[in-house]
């Protein structure tokens, strides 16, 4: 269950880009590391903090660009817009946008971590690609879909690609419907990531400590 990723042979260019801008930590097995608390509060032996990277506009470009590459292989054309989600996957949407040559929106987050659709209105039955940086669970990505949905004044014609930097699931492969339509997840990375309640943690068992990633990420990623 566990994976020493110094052993790892790591063959995903972009993976090593990651590591190599610490926007993604694997726990090494050894105890005295700490592991991830996440938010929904299980435990967990990955995590990804891609502004890490994104917040390099050259680095950021280069995978919008090479995910552009990817969808245009999945027999993507045009898109009349992309849009992203709050808060972190916005320049990433923006440079797939500027990539497709289409307009770029975005969804924003309300106090209490709801989807909003105020900024923006798509014209009637425009294409829209839904770009994220991450995905763990489709919670996110649907609550952007549906409040376009609800929200725009018109209907619009939602492409069954999401395009990603890291998809990173519980169990591979795993399916993904919306409205009962399949979706295909395009990413860069694909990577089993397991989260646990804190008493089925291995980690826990071993004696490491938990902690919230973002606000302990130089403990994580230089243990
Ligand atoms: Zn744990």
């Amino acid at each position: 269950m566990l994976q020493n990723h110094s052993k790892d042979r790591v063959s995903n260019k972009y993976e090593v880009r990651l590591r190599r801008r610490n926007a993604m930590w694997i726990h090494n097995g050894k105890k005295e590391c700490p592991h991830a608390e996440l938010t929904s509060g299980l435990c967990s032996n990955a995590y990804f903090n891609l502004s890490e990277v994104c917040s390099f506009p050259f680095e950021n470009h280069w995978l919008a660009s090479s995910l552009c590459a990817n969808l245009r292989g999945q027999g993507l054309k045009t898109v009349d817009f992309v849009v992203g989600s709050a808060y972190a996957a916005i320049t990433f949407s923006y440079e797939v946008a500027n990539c497709l040559g289409s307009r770029h929106v975005f969804a924003e987050k309300g106090s209490d971590g709801e989807m909003l659709w105020n900024r923006f209105q798509l014209p009637k039955n425009a294409t829209v690609l839904q770009i994220e940086e991450l995905v763990t669970t489709f919670k996110t990505t649907e609550a952007v879909r549906r409040v376009i949905i609800e929200k725009n004044k018109h209907p619009v014609k939602f492409l069954p690609l999401i395009g990603t930097i890291v998809h990173r699931p519980q169990k591979l492969p795993i399916k993904y419907f919306f409205d009962n339509e399949p979706i295909t997840i395009v990413p860069l990375i694909e990577k089993e990531v397991w989260a646990v309640p804190q008493e089925e943690c291995p980690l826990c068992r071993l004696g490491s400590k938990r902690v919230k990633p973002k606000n302990n990420w130089a403990d994580l990623i230089e243990c």
